[in-house]
């Protein structure tokens, strides 16, 4: 079969590719995936809602090799894009936090979106197909395919490697697009789990498992207001995983459960007026009393506020401004939100995502090094650099 573009992969990245890369022309756009159903991470993301894009999306929050590479794509498909583009489907959708969009009702609504935009573009999509072998060819790439109903050989002038990381090994993902790249001689940067909770030495937070607190915390990257979550095997919730993507083996997180700074101040004025009320009875006030209570034995809290002196509340509340935790790990690909690295992006062209030296070879979505935070920036990297492919491949 002889036809203009071949996408690897119907997920977020390939999906939109795949609805634009035609542009409703005679070319023939070949979508292929091994899974049963396009979109799954879509399907499953933000809890069902799919946290679709981010408002306040810039380039400052994706995290790459070249941190200046997701630029030309973002700006040339934006965030107001992809909203008017959900609009235009009449999908209804609210902000939850910090500037995250959200379906009213089913992440559903954004791949049947999709699908139908891929059908309307006349795309055709093969499920449960898995590719055999890539070579190239003088008209482009030649792709052997196995199908449901048997073997497919495919003549492409143009292959997109839209297969995402590794996260989530479960629900199909492989390190397919990272091969076929290397077999291209196209280097690929290491890759690792992120936005991933952390693991601590066997029981150190299972009696404060399920306790949730608002924090600031930081690695060697920026810091991150939200909350965290305690749990049996050691750290989750947004602050965490947004950290995790800047941790490295061995490295100290900062926590910081007092980022409004509002505990020396009340310790200070409750002793003026309480003083034999209980240190730890004030602090409950401030903190989770299971918290508090853990503070207490872990590190030997006692008094009242009368026995508190500038000093020691001082001590005290650097303690629990700058917590540091040393993790012996995180949850790994298992339960990791995305994949950190990737196809090596000084390979690539930010403007159309093409191979700089493999003429018709593109690379977009998770794939490549460009890693968000949580918070909608993933996909909206799925959209941006799908997008900046399909104007490439439609305008050729
Ligand atoms: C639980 C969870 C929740 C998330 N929630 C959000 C969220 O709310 N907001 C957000 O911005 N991001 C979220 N993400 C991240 C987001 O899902 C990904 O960054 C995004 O899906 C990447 O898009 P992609 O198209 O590059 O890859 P994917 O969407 O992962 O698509 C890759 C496709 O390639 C297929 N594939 C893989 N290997 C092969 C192979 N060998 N042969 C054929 N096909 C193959 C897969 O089946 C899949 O359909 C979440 C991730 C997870 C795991």
């Amino acid at each position: 079969m002889q036809i203009d573009t071949l996408i690897i992969g119907a997920g977020a990245a390939g999906m939109m590719c795949a609805a634009h890369a035609g542009a409703h022309s005679d070319k023939r756009v070949v979508i292929v995936d091994h899974a049963k159903s396009p979109g799954e991470k879509i399907r499953i993301s933000g809890g069902g809602r799919c946290n679709f894009t981010n408002m306040y999306c810039d380039p400052q929050a994706f995290i790459s090799g070249n941190p200046h590479f997701a630029k030309s794509a973002l700006a040339r498909y934006t965030q107001w894009d992809f909203i008017e583009l959900v609009d235009r489907h009449g999908i209804a959708w609210h902000e939850k936090t910090l500037g995250q969009l959200f379906c009213d009702g089913s992440a559903k609504q954004i791949v049947a979106m999709l699908t139908g935009m891929m059908a309307d573009a006349g795309a055709t999509l093969h499920l449960q197909t898995s590719v055999q072998s890539v070579a190239k060819s003088a008209e482009g790439f030649a792709v052997a395919l196995q199908t449901p109903d048997g073997a497919l050989q495919i003549q492409t002038r143009n292959l997109v490697l839209a297969t995402g990381g590794k996260s989530i090994p479960k629900m199909g993902a492989t390190g397919l697009a990272y091969d076929i790249a290397r077999q291209f001689a196209i280097p690929v940067t290491e890759t690792r789990p992120g936005l991933v909770p952390f693991t601590f030495s066997e029981g150190r937070f299972v009696p404060l498992a399920g306790v949730a607190a608002p924090a600031r915390m930081a690695a060697d990257g920026p810091s991150f207001d939200e909350a965290v979550l305690f749990t049996h095997r050691g750290l989750s919730g947004p602050a965490v995983l947004q950290v995790s993507s800047y941790w490295r083996e061995g490295q100290t997180v900062t926590l910081n459960l007092d980022p409004q700074n509002t505990i020396a101040p009340a310790l200070r004025a409750q002793r003026q007026h309480y003083g034999r009320r209980n240190l730890t009875t004030e602090l409950a006030a401030h903190l989770p009393s299971r918290l508090v209570d853990f503070m207490k034995d872990d590190w030997v809290l006692t008094g009242n506020l009368a026995d508190q002196s500038d000093a020691r509340i001082d001590t005290l509340v650097d303690r629990i401004q700058n917590w540091q935790l040393t993790p012996t790990g995180t949850e790994g690909y298992r339960t990791a939100e995305v994949t950190l690295g990737g196809i090596d992006t000084d390979a690539l062209s930010s403007k159309t995502m093409q191979a700089k030296d493999v003429p018709g070879l593109y690379a977009i979505g998770e794939a490549v090094d460009v890693t968000g935070w949580l918070g909608g920036y993933n996909f909206q990297w799925a959209w941006s650099s799908g997008m900046a492919a399909a104007r490439a491949i439609a305008a050729a």
